[in-house]
């Protein structure tokens, strides 16, 4: 395992994952088709105190999803580029995976909601995916549960 940095597009904003991630989601769903303006996107899992900022001081703009819910992307104050995202639990970050500096040094877990995937995407055989969502018990490995864990047990605290 080694650390993984990456950034936005002018360079004020640097940031290092200090360890593997959970899990990482290919997401075809309509949300992050148009945020991204793609055909899905690649979002890292990680603990939010795993994402290291080296540089720069990404803010966070709530964006509208589908169900009248907002999600909060983290973008560079210059250049705009999301870098990650919070879905519900603010201990956990969605780093997008197209801002590594490496890119390949990550692969989807899991392909979901390709109940709205473009017919021209094809999916590779031995990564699982679903229509919608996914059972994280049932998927994820043992250490990112147990990691998992440790994230819901501070926010009890809090
Ligand atoms: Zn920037
Ligand atoms: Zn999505």
């Amino acid at each position: 395992m080694s650390a993984r940095e990456g950034g936005c597009a002018c360079g004020d904003v640097r940031y290092r994952l200090t360890s593997d991630p959970l899990f990482v989601h290919c997401c075809h769903c309509l949300n992050c088709q148009r945020q991204t303006g793609s055909a899905f996107v690649v979002n890292v899992l990680i603990e939010t105190d795993r994402v290291e900022l080296l540089a720069g001081d990404p803010q966070p703009v709530a964006a509208p999803r589908s169900g009248g819910k907002k999600q909060r992307i983290w973008r560079c104050p210059t250049c705009q580029i999301a870098l990650y995202s919070r879905y519900t639990l603010d201990g956990i970050r969605f780093v997008r995976a197209g801002t590594l500096d490496d890119p390949a040094s990550v692969a989807p877990d899991v392909h979901i909601f390709t109940r709205s995937k473009l017919p021209w995407v094809a999916l590779p055989e031995a990564v699982p995916a679903f229509p919608v969502y996914y059972d994280t018990q049932k998927l994820w490995p043992a250490a990112s549960l147990e990691r998992l864990e440790a994230v819901l047990a501070t926010r009890s605290e809090a």
